[in-house]
């Protein structure tokens, strides 16, 4: 019995004091697991891109541009609806957690591929992907607008010279001066010894180089007049350090590249009012002196001109689909084909007419004519005599052709400004100049009639590219180059 109750209080007394211990010890646990939930959110902190506030912004239409709820925009930066968003003020915007850096738009530039910009912004492709919503390569054509993020005081990105066949990115990296292995990690390469010859490169500079290629020679190309639309007119410039042939194509049109000196050639082309909407390769050739050839590819977005239909015209059916109709038009495409080397116009045109304001039927839109089945379009611009009847030169050029009495074009003439852009004036009652004369811009060159197939007193005014006629708006409102 001793031995028991020996037993016994020997046994109760640590047992005591292990319940005890057991019941702290798993209360301790508890107190741990119920604040385990919160732990997370202070370990993993969620990081999210800031957008910088700019005139004119406001809260619902940055939650629409970056594709989040206002309640979430709201919520994560404090804010309430009547908050007042100020130029400069920074947004951390809930869609596009887990992104750093600011967040800036800019324009996809000839030459940009999803690998190129995420190279010289340093942001992840994938970012690049998810801020765009971009679902195939072919939506980084030119001239889209796009978000990108940067890291704030990281070093500005410049192209390096592009890679010589048989060179490696090691090479190249040391000529560069350029320690190996930050610019392989910065260009997203896996491995230093690989490398692509006509891929573009980026390496940290002072100043960011204008170009997006890497074509040896090539300082800087430009297309101008973005973004296009049926019947516009572009303009690619490239600027070279050495002689370079250009060649350029897009949706059909074969621009002539003319060399301007100093190093810079220009190309006019004129994008067809029937084309179809929709996004076209321009492709892009470069040979040099050495043999080498360079080409590429990138998207670019012809969009529509919005052309209204006219109501089906009833005109002499002598001057519709006759054989004269087809000679007359012949003559005058053999008129404007040439590409004289010399640019006669210098800024804005001025308007031909009178009145610019006078518009009796705009570019582009729809034609029919009496039963002809076959859908045609305004080659140019109508302008009535609002006020008065004078027709004059809307910029320097050579008088190319005067053509009295056409069974179209009525009493008409032809000016070549060069570079293969001309106008032509058609329905004149009168014709004031003669064959090779050169003319300033604002002389008087005819009278307005309605000559040749016309329903009423007007002047045609038309610009042709390289035979292709184009909005004549886009000359009278933009100078160029
Ligand atoms: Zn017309």
């Amino acid at each position: 019995m001793v031995n028991l109750s020996i037993d016994m209080t020997d046994y109760t007394k640590p047992n005591v004091h292990n319940i005890l211990c057991l019941f702290a010890a798993l209360l301790v646990v508890i107190l741990l697991f119920s604040t385990i939930p919160a732990k997370p959110a202070i370990a993993q902190v969620t990081t999210y891109p800031e957008y910088v506030v700019v005139s004119g912004d406001t809260l619902s239409w940055i939650a629409l541009r970056f594709d989040s709820s206002l309640d979430n925009l709201l919520a994560l930066n404090g804010l309430t609806e009547t908050s007042m968003l100020r130029p400069g003020d920074r947004l951390k915007i809930p869609s596009l957690a887990g992104m750093q850096g600011v967040l800036t738009t800019e324009y996809v530039a000839l030459g940009s591929s999803l690998t190129s910009l995420s190279r010289r912004s340093q942001a992840q492709p994938a970012d690049l992907i998810r801020a765009n919503n971009l679902t195939s390569p072919s939506e980084l054509f030119i001239g889209r607008e796009i978000v990108i993020t940067h890291i704030e005081d990281a070093p500005v990105m410049t192209t390096m010279a592009s890679l010589k066949p048989g060179q490696s990115f090691l090479e190249a990296s040391v000529l560069a001066g350029q320690n190996t292995w930050t610019l392989t990690r910065m260009n997203r390469l896996q491995n230093p010894l690989r490398g692509l010859p006509m891929d573009t490169y980026y390496k940290p500079s002072d100043v960011e180089s204008p170009s997006n290629l890497a074509i040896p020679g090539v300082k800087e190309i430009v297309v101008d007049n973005l973004p296009l639309f049926q019947g516009d007119t572009f303009l690619i410039e490239v600027t070279s350090d050495e002689p370079v042939k250009v060649r350029a194509s897009l949706a059909g049109v074969e621009p002539v590249f003319v060399d301007m000196g100093g190093g810079v050639q220009m190309a006019y082309g004129g994008i067809h009012a029937l084309t179809d909407v929709g996004v076209y390769p321009l492709t892009m050739e470069f040979s040099n002196n050495g043999g080498e050839t360079y080409r590429f590819d990138q998207y670019v977005m012809i969009s529509s001109g919005n052309f209204a239909t006219d109501k089906p015209l009833q005109v002499d059916p002598a001057s519709v689909g006759t054989e004269e109709e087809k000679a007359e038009n012949e003559k005058f495409k053999a008129v404007v084909a040439p590409v004289t080397p010399v640019q006669q116009w210098s800024g804005l045109w001025y308007s031909p007419a009178q009145d610019a304001d006078c518009v009796i039927s705009s570019f582009g839109s729809r034609r029919t004519y009496n039963e002809d089945p076959n859908l045609y379009y305004h080659t140019g611009l109508d302008l009535g005599y609002c006020k008065g009847v004078d027709v004059y030169a809307p910029a320097g050029g050579t008088v190319v052709g005067v053509f009295p009495d056409q069974v179209v074009r009525g009493n008409a003439i032809v000016i070549d400004h060069g570079l293969g852009v001309y106008t032509i004036y058609m329905h004149l009652a009168a014709i004031l100049v003669s064959e090779g004369e050169v003319v300033e811009p604002g002389q008087l060159i005819g009278i307005i009639g309605t000559t040749g197939r016309s329903t009423g007193p007007h002047l045609h005014f038309e610009v042709d590219i390289q035979g292709t006629p184009v909005n004549p708006l886009t000359w009278l409102r933009r100078a160029f180059p």
